[in-house]
């Protein structure tokens, strides 16, 4: 491998007027006869660096193959620019083209197009300078979600992704087979046999890591997951994925109160690190997208989050009833629109606490009024619900007879159940979704955008 250097290193440089190696591809070329600059990218920025190339020093043959799309390998060297927009610029010696990039039918020539015509050309689109950003802004926050846990002495635990258990509920599930679907067996009532399947059980894509998460927080502590989750609801909305990424912490001994701290000073330390270490792309995105981006972003750093009942948020919220599509009244799950009105009445995040048993899960802790669960909604401007957790029940008899209720199987839970008889103690968890958070720290207006390759109903492509 020849050595290069990243363009990213080289804008930064203050050694000029050295021989510098870049590879990278060609974003624009442009020039006159006697002299072409070409505009090269290698991904480690969202900035291009100039290549000037005097026409008359390079064999014809090679100057037309470098066209937009096309990688190239440049020797020369680095100089100031006396240009206009760039600090460095290389002076070509040597140039080779890796891979030319068919001018007629390269897809990305001209700039502008539409979001949903790039979703089509996925495997090309991280070559734009949004989807550059954006993928790079992806990698800064999962990197600072395993800085910020390990930091305060979490334990990354692998939770499985494919489930023996459905009883979750926090969605429909993906089943997994190696049935022959055309002929399955079948038990003499005619249903179907799952004895005879690959885990000789019925199994599923995991919706959430949550349960057995408990398992672990019971045993290390402070755990977190950070994985794929599945789900199969037919929902076409611009904030749900059939496949996104789930960070799922669960504390032993953290009540509800500690579980919301946790989860406010999470979501800070993480704006607060793509501040620092992806502003060239943030302030890409706040030019072209969304003006309001960064100070968004730092807004919600500055304040603390307004924390309130879902009894005094539907107080608030059963006033404006009549401009609502869809009307509160106690007992009621929030929809979107609801969840818009309380960030802008407060303005900024909410946290939302003990929710109406009836529209939770069952683990959740249940309050002494009989009626109220220790839940938690984070609501975040700009996405609506950004986490879901709670305080976890761990009353055993409490637990068993919410199960009995919601006909959750006893039996095929024992393994969750055993936590509760064997040591049972207060912990509470909470599920950030990270292409919500995604799509707070990029401004993108629809979750395919924040995700390399989308799967929704309809859609899995690459
Ligand atoms: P929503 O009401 O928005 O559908 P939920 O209540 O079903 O979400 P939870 O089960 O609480 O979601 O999951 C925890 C977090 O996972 C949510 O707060 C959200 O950030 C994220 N999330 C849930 N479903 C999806 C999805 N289909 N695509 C992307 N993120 C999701
Ligand atoms: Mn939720």
């Amino acid at each position: 491998m020849l050595l290069h250097t990243k363009i990213a290193e080289l804008l930064s440089s203050t050694e000029v007027d050295r021989d510098v190696t870049v590879k990278g591809w060609v974003r624009t070329k442009r020039g006159n006869k006697n002299v072409a600059f070409i505009a090269l990218n290698d991904g480690s920025i969202i900035h291009n660096i100039q290549i000037v190339a005097e026409v008359a020093k390079f064999p014809e043959e090679l100057m037309k193959e470098i066209t937009t799309g096309a990688c190239l390998c440049v020797k020369g060297a680095l100089v100031k620019s006396q240009g206009q927009g760039q600090s460095m610029e290389i002076q070509a010696k040597e140039i080779e083209v890796y891979g030319p990039a068919d001018a007629e039918t390269f897809p990305l020539q001209k700039k502008g197009h539409t979001m949903e015509f790039l979703r089509e050309i996925a495997h090309l689109r991280p070559r734009t300078n949004t989807f550059g950003a954006v993928f790079r802004l992806r990698h800064h926050m999962a990197f600072a979600i395993h800085r910020f846990f390990n930091d305060k002495g979490f334990f990354y635990v692998h939770t499985p992704i494919i489930t023996g258990s459905d009883a979750e509920g926090a969605g429909e599930m993906f089943h997994v087979t190696t049935m022959d679907l055309k002929n399955p067996p079948k038990n003499p009532d005619g249903s179907i046999n799952y004895k005879e399947d690959f885990f000789e059980k019925e199994t599923n894509l995991t919706v959430s890591g949550q349960l057995e998460g408990e398992l672990a927080a019971m045993a290390l502590g402070l755990i977190y997951t950070f994985g794929p989750t599945f789900r199969a609801e037919n929902s076409n909305t611009p904030r749900h994925l059939a496949e996104f990424w789930m960070i799922e912490p669960e504390m032993a001994f953290y009540d509800i109160n500690d579980n919301m701290d946790l989860a406010e000073e999470m979501l800070k330390y993480l704006i607060q690190y793509a501040l620092d270490h992806a502003m060239s792309d943030l302030e890409f995105l706040n030019n072209m997208y969304d003006k309001e981006l960064i100070a968004r972003m730092k807004s919600v750093i500055e304040k603390p989050f307004t924390r309130l009942t879902y009894t005094e948020a539907i107080d608030v919220l059963k006033q404006q009833n009549a401009k609502f599509e869809f009307k509160v009244e106690w007992g009621t799950d929030l929809q979107k629109e609801h969840e818009n009105y309380l960030v802008e009445h407060f303005n900024g995040p909410v946290i939302l606490t003990g929710y109406p048993k009836n529209i939770k899960a069952f683990y959740m802790k249940q309050d002494d009024d009989g009626k109220t669960v220790r839940a938690m909604d984070v609501l975040f401007p700009w996405i609506g619900e950004i986490i879901g957790g709670s305080q976890r029940e761990d009353n055993l008899e409490k637990l068993t007879t919410r199960m009995r209720e919601m006909h959750i199987p006893e039996k095929e839970m024992s393994w969750y159940l055993d936590t509760r008889k064997f040591g049972s103690c207060p912990h509470a968890g909470f599920g950030l979704g990270f292409e919500r958070l995604m799509l707070f720290v990029t401004g993108m207006t629809n979750i395919r955008d924040v995700m390399p390759f989308p799967r929704t109903p309809g859609n899995a492509e690459f």
